[in-house]
């Protein structure tokens, strides 16, 4: 069953504080981990700027970003497009919390769903 459901994207920006997110809320369903001692799903994604040959440490000269691209092949007449679904992530590093394998599930499909959306309108002439 296909459930129609919608990310605004970017769901990290420049606004967001460091170390996203810090209300450790579901991106899906708004649960609140903090209040939970149920299960947890974390996806990290950082950077660390490597200070000497043996140690890298978090640094706020970093921004991270996460983004899907499409290209289209050298002879389409489609236009290539982005989805960002990270910008400007403060120290380069971001987490983002979901309270099941369902909403982690929910929040990948509704990323390729976005960027199919995308892509058929761009098929539009
Ligand atoms: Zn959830």
């Amino acid at each position: 069953m296909k459930k129609n459901f919608e990310i605004a994207f970017p769901i990290i920006s420049k606004e967001t504080k460091p170390f996203y997110p810090s209300e450790n809320i579901c991106p899906i369903c708004n649960t609140d981990r903090r209040l939970s001692s149920s299960e947890l799903y974390v996806l990290n994604v950082g950077a660390l700027e490597k200070v000497s040959k043996n140690t890298s440490m978090m640094s706020d000269k970093l921004e991270g970003f996460c983004h899907i691209s499409y290209h289209p092949g050298e002879d389409s007449e489609e236009n290539g497009f982005k989805v960002d679904i990270v910008e400007a992530a403060k120290c380069g590093q971001f987490d983002i919390y979901f309270c099941s394998i369902n909403c982690m599930r929910t929040f990948f499909n509704t990323i390729v769903d976005t960027v199919e959306k995308k892509q058929n309108e761009g098929k539009i002439k």
